[in-house]
């Protein structure tokens, strides 16, 4: 397939397009860095099956030549205000890549009749009442709150996805991403897999924030890369959760980070810097991934952690 990638220079999208490749498609990176990194593709450069457009999302899309998938990938993704690459800090930009963004993407796969995949979120299920979270449940997200910049809009996403699946007849997919980790994350985009590692390789107290209760689970990239793979080529046209469910508290994935890097410093809590409408728990249920893409996460957290660890350890020269 000639596959068009929106966001192809960020950390999700980098890795999908060395997939893809990979896979024997010829693929077309979209992104104007507004939180990616170049380097994430310069491995790319020369590689006859990809080019390149720099360009922003949210503006008109010209594309030439026939294009069989377009997958939208592109927006902002940490919540944390301490980074400039957060979406508290680019709300604009933030609410225009899930909803302008979606639009144009969404017009390029209707003109060419290719499959459309929306990279949407744990995030629309907001601070669920809900444990874990199934695909059937609605969420319960605050409309005006710190996050809502970025929930609004990627369920705004979903919505135009389906009006377009319904009223167009497009063939669309919906990845309802889980927080995933893995090289090529940001360094500085204030997410808690970086902040924690980029803490204890300096020797620094890691920062948790509030009294770090509240959980997540975090996916190994190459595990969320298969299943999104496997999601591209089914028929599935509802959404899909794609995370990993082993679920920790920040508490103890400070602790763990710790000891894996043999930071001596501890842990300070920072209570004044967890946002209002922080989820308390997050976990995927993945049922349906596993029922319809035979799909289930294979790498644990010890496993991802290292190679991510590693790599971080390249970035700070260490
Ligand atoms: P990232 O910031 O590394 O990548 C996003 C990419 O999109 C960047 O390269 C950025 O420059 C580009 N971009 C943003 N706005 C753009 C615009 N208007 N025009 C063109 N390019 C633009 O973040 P990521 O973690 O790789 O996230 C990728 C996608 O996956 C996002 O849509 C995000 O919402 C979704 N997602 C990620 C996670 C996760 O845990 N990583 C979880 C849920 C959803
Ligand atoms: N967090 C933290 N310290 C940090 C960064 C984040 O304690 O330096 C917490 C944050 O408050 C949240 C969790 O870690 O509860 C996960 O944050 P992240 O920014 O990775 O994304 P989220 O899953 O909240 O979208």
């Amino acid at each position: 397939m000639r596959i068009l990638i929106s966001g192809a220079a960020g950390f999700l999208g980098s890795h999908l397009c060395d997939r893809l490749i990979k896979e024997g498609h010829t693929v077309i990176g979209l992104d104007n860095f507004i939180t990616g990194n170049p380097m994430n593709l310069a491995h790319l450069a020369g590689n006859e099956r990809f080019s390149f457009i720099k360009h922003d999302v949210s503006e008109y899309i010209f594309a030439p030549d026939k294009i069989e998938a377009v997958l939208h990938f592109a927006s902002p993704a940490s919540p944390n205000p301490e980074s400039p690459f957060s979406y508290p800090n680019l709300p604009i930009q933030t609410m225009k890549a899930g909803a302008l963004g979606t639009h144009n993407m969404l017009g390029v796969a209707k003109a060419n009749a290719a499959r459309f995949l929306l990279a949407s979120t744990s995030e629309i299920y907001g601070d669920p009442l809900e444990h874990p979270q199934t695909e059937s449940y609605w969420g319960h997200a605050d409309p005006i709150g710190f996050r809502s910049v970025y929930d609004e809009a990627k369920r705004f996403a979903e919505a135009l996805t389906m009006a377009y699946h319904r009223f167009h007849g497009l063939d669309t997919r919906i990845v309802r991403i889980f927080n995933t980790y893995g090289p090529r994350m940001r360094l500085d985009d204030g997410r808690v897999v970086p902040n924690f590692i980029q803490q204890a390789l300096l020797g620094n107290p890691i920062s948790v924030y509030g009294d770090g209760a509240q959980t997540r689970s975090f996916c190994y990239v190459d595990d969320l890369i298969e299943g999104i793979y496997r999601l591209l080529l089914s028929d599935e046209h509802m959404p899909v959760n794609i995370g990993n469910p082993s679920e920790i508290s920040i508490k103890e994935f400070a602790e763990k980070i710790n000891t894996k890097v043999g930071n001596k410093a501890g842990i300070i809590y920072e209570e004044d810097k967890r946002l209002g409408d922080d989820p308390q728990r997050r976990q995927p249920d993945i049922t349906r991934a596993r029922t319809i893409l035979g799909w289930e996460p294979s790498t644990n957290l010890d496993m991802g952690l290292e190679k991510t660890i590693r790599y971080f350890q390249g970035q700070l020269g260490l």
